[in-house]
């Protein structure tokens, strides 16, 4: 198939160059299996290259323009993607492997997250601050300078929207690693940013493999701040990195999320967002919500309603939008298979089911629903990243609460109940950063501040509140007399 856009080169200082070695990595469509086409294989001196464009773009025409310009420019951008909604969702399905109508949300959410920063460039203002006589004190907020932003494959589109939106608009200058298993829309999203008028340097991308450009990128001694989205194996490579450089870094990790589901609860409502949370992009979202908790007067109700769901699940190819599509890789799937292995077939509530027809070479895993194991079984505690969910039985509001907060992540949780006094005393006892009240993920929120704790990480990314991290305060204190 012939998408819309397709590069083997790196885009450094408005320009589109062969990386420096001519070396490029193959790009695998996961819903069958084949080589689609080939990407640049960046590496230190492209990453160089990248950050000195970056440094030149801040004391040329990008570090120049005003709030308000930088705004226009993210607008303009946020026009030309939405022309493309369809060609960056096909190329966002033939990729990543992600069924066709969630490719477009992505493609959706990444135009609004250039309109929402673009919005939002000229509106973050700093303070004056009462002091002593004589003095005015105030506040500006300012750039860091040159920011790294290290993004995986499996939300490319809303990963790069949230981190680079943000930096841009606090008039950072960019480099950007995309994942090497799916970068096409990030090398696109550059393309479109130069149409728009995005000056040259303010945005670099150089994808390649983790271990060579992204290291580089994180070591790079010109570079001022890093945001890092994937697994927290690498996001402690990441934070040892940035420590030598003395830099801040935003860490957005994974994570176990559960949702609990009280007696009192809407299950009509709340079912079609406890299974859609599990499976949606193949359960490969860092928010997925891998476990339910379920109060055990209507554990049997729900886990009947939960298998029927299940059953009527189907896998296929990501471009005949199926509910479920392949996962990203063969490693992901054995990684996934692995985890699946350490249960056996009477703990399995139900499975959707893979389409005949769906390609041989492609990552297909049945989406599968767990039961009677307990919080502390592997299945139950590890991101597993992969189409399953555990249901587990608690006996009361306290019993919830440590289930849910008995794994070293806190990324989301939801609670589905009536009781507006136990909404309020679970949003404030769960353990992480975004909690919902009879919903989950709010349709991606763009415009809430999003982020974990623990082994989820930390830093704050989306909505208003991404601009202070992208951002560095400064103190002036003028005497007067
Ligand atoms: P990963 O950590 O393997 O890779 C993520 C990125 O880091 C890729 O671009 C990769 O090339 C790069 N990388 C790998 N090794 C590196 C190194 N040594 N130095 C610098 N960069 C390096 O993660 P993944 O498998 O691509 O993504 C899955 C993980 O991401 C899951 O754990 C998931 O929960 C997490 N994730 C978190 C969020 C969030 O917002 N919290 C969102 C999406 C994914």
């Amino acid at each position: 198939m012939q998408l819309w856009f397709d590069s083997a080169e790196v885009f450094i200082g408005g320009r589109w160059y062969l990386p420096e070695s001519g070396e490029t990595l193959p790009l695998e469509n996961p819903s069958t299996g084949e080589e689609i086409g080939r990407i640049a294989r960046g590496q230190a001196a492209d990453i160089d290259a990248a950050v000195q464009a970056a440094r030149e773009a801040l004391a040329g025409e990008w570090g120049a323009m005003t709030a308000a310009e930088r705004g226009r420019v993210m607008m303009r951008l946020s026009w030309l993607i939405s022309q493309k909604i369809d060609a960056l969702a096909e190329i966002e399905a033939t990729d990543v492997g992600k069924p066709l109508a969630q490719a477009k949300s992505d493609a959706v959410a990444l135009a609004r997250y250039m309109e929402f920063y673009g919005g939002a460039a000229d509106k973050l203002m700093g303070e004056t601050i009462p002091f002593q006589d004589g003095f005015t004190v105030y506040t500006l907020r300012e750039p860091h300078g040159v920011t790294g932003h290290i993004v995986p494959w499996n939300y490319p589109m809303q990963i790069i929207g949230r981190s680079v939106g943000a930096a841009l608009a606090m008039g950072n200058a960019c480099v950007l690693k995309p994942a090497e298993e799916a970068c096409l829309s990030a090398l696109a999203f550059a393309d479109l940013a130069r149409q728009a008028g995005l000056p040259d340097g303010a945005l670099n991308v150089v994808p390649g493999l983790g271990e060579e450009a992204g290291a580089a990128l994180t070591a790079h001694p010109g570079v001022n701040h890093i945001s890092f989205t994937g697994s927290v194996g690498v996001g402690k490579l990441v934070q040892r990195a940035a420590s030598d450089n003395i830099v801040p870094v935003t860490l957005e990790l994974g994570g176990k999320s559960p949702q609990l589901v009280f007696a009192d609860a809407d299950l009509d409502r709340a079912l079609p967002f406890l299974v859609n949370a599990g499976i949606q992009n193949a359960g490969q979202t860092c928010s997925a919500s891998s476990r339910i908790l379920v109060h055990e007067s209507i554990y049997d109700e729900l886990c009947t309603h939960m298998a029927a769901a299940y059953d009527g699940l189907t896998v296929g190819p990501a471009i005949e939008d199926h509910r479920v599509g392949p996962l990203i890789s063969a490693k992901q799937k054995k990684i996934v298979e692995g985890f699946l292995s350490k249960t056996d077939d009477n703990h399995v509530l139900s499975r959707g089911r893979i389409v005949d027809n769906a390609p041989g070479g492609g990552h297909y895993v049945a989406p599968t629903l767990i039961s009677g194991i307990g919080p502390d079984h592997a299945l139950a505690q590890d991101e597993i990243f992969g189409p399953v969910q555990v249901i587990l039985p608690f006996r009361d509001e306290e019993h919830a609460v440590e289930i849910a907060n008995g794994t070293a992540y806190g990324l989301v949780a939801s609670v589905w109940s009536a009781d507006g006094g136990r909404q309020m005393r679970l949003a404030k006892r769960l353990r992480a950063g975004q909690v919902f009240l009879n919903n989950y993920g709010a349709g991606g929120g763009v415009e809430l501040p999003f982020g974990g704790v623990g082994h989820s990480g930390h830093g704050r990314e989306k909505g208003f509140e991404a601009l202070y991290g992208f951002s560095v305060l400064k103190t002036v204190a003028a005497w007067h007399g």
